[in-house]
């Protein structure tokens, strides 16, 4: 008789709620797990806060080549399933913008949470221990072969996230399972991620590091050309390599290299209209004009950096002129080189093909027992609380069945 019933691979998020769901039903879990430090990506996240939901999550916060797959998932398990588990943890949290949920304290509260429920559920830990193989059983079912020992069970769990900050452990373990029992990948890559730009062009922008302010982004064709477009309203920062802050981090989950990002830096402002009426009305330089609406280390930057005189009398501007830095300002169009890569992405992109999997089980449609969670999972959720609805629901629906 095998030992465990089930193994689920990476004690992340959607690993650990996976294992204390089929645990609490009676199988008999092994959670394994290579680190030597507990759930890092849940101790980092959020700043230490970890922003672990959404209350306003659902299927239309996720990017998906199938947009439609998490929708039996998410609606299982919903924002307020995790909300109340919480509360019966008696976790302090809050909610901070737009229905993001935070912890008061610590993100370790999360986890403490999920290490209890795991007891609850009477899992049995193999940590720190590596995966070197998973190899079909010849009974059914399947054998783990791990650096301490071999564990034969009826069903294996992929739950070792995506690509990203591989220095605590990210590794490319699921999609090798995925490849190596015939399953399609959808190409990867990092998302929730500072974006840059080419050193050069970007040189005029350097001494404006530090600098934040609330714009509108966008990406891609609005109207349908390009399924990626979209647009969010949300802080940005400039840092010394490109831009970052939560707008940055939204629109690069939707960026296609190669093309622009748009961003309206006076999104409540029809620039070139204001500036046209205060010619009328004002003896005031350009600079000082503009320094009223913008933090003027910005004005001066972007003026200089696109050759406008910051000390001309705005009263002494042709109107062409005005129009002309009123599209810079309400539509600054800039194409980043790339991105900070997975050393900084919050999250990955792509992943397991969600057509190789049944939505209502995360089961492998053409490997029965072998299921796959989480990020490693081609569905990624915007920034603020998404990700982790995400672990949790896909984690539960596998629970419920493994
Ligand atoms: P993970 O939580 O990454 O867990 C994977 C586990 O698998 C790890 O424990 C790892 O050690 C293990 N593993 C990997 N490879 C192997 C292997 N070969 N063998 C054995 N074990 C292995 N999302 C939010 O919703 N809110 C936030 O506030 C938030 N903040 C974030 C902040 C940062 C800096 C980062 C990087 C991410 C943040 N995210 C946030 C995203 C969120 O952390 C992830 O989407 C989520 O953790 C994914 O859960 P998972 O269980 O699929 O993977």
């Amino acid at each position: 008789m095998k030992q465990f019933d089930v193994a689920v691979i990476g004690a992340g998020a959607a690993g650990m709620m996976c294992a204390a769901e089929a645990g609490k039903r009676g199988r008999r879990v092994v959670l394994i797990d290579h680190a030597d430090k507990l759930a890092e990506k849940i101790r980092i996240s959020g700043g230490g806060r970890c922003n672990f939901t959404n209350i306003n999550a659902g299927p239309a916060n996720f990017l998906s080549q199938n947009p439609h797959f998490c929708k039996s998932a998410l609606s299982r398990y919903t924002p307020q399933d995790f909300l109340a588990l919480v509360k019966k943890h008696r976790i302090a949290h809050h909610e901070k913008h737009k229905g993001q949920l935070f912890c008061d304290v610590s993100a370790e509260d999360i986890i403490g949470m999920l290490k209890a429920e795991c007891a609850v559920g009477n899992v049995h830990w193999r940590m720190p221990a590596k995966v070197d193989s998973i190899e079909p059983g010849e009974d059914g079912g399947f054998t783990v072969y791990t650096d301490t020992g071999v564990v034969n069970v009826q069903s294996v769990v992929i739950a070792t996230g995506g690509l990203s900050i591989p220095k605590i452990g990210a590794t490319d373990f699921g999609y090798r399972i995925a490849k190596q029992f015939g399953l399609k990948l959808v190409e990867t890559r990092p998302a929730l991620v500072p974006l840059t730009f080419d050193a050069q062009e970007w040189a005029p922008f350097v001494p404006l590091a530090g600098i934040s302010l609330e714009v509108d982004v966008e990406t891609g064709s609005l109207k349908g050309r390009n399924p990626d477009g979209a647009r969010f309203r949300e802080d940005l920062l400039f840092t010394h390599r490109g831009l970052s802050g939560p707008a940055i981090l939204q629109i690069s989950s939707f960026w296609q290299p190669g093309t622009p990002i748009v961003i309206n830096l006076l999104p409540e402002m029809d620039v070139a209209q204001e500036l046209t009426a205060a010619k009328q009305s004002t003896k005031k330089q350009l600079g000082n004009v503009l320094s009223q609406w913008l933090p003027a280390r910005l004005a001066d930057g972007l003026l200089l950096a696109h050759s406008f005189n910051s000390e001309a009398r705005l009263a002494d501007m042709p109107d062409a002129q005005l129009r002309k830095l009123g599209q810079l300002l309400n539509q600054w169009t800039i194409t980043p080189d790339g991105s900070e890569g997975y050393r900084k992405a919050e999250v990955t992109r792509g992943g397991v093909d969600t057509r190789e999997l049944s939505q209502q089980t995360m089961m492998a449609n053409k490997v029965p027992g072998l299921y796959f969670i989480g990020e490693t999972v081609d569905v990624t959720g915007w920034l603020g609380g998404y990700n982790f609805q995400w672990a949790w629901a896909s984690g539960v629906a596998a629970g419920q069945v493994v």
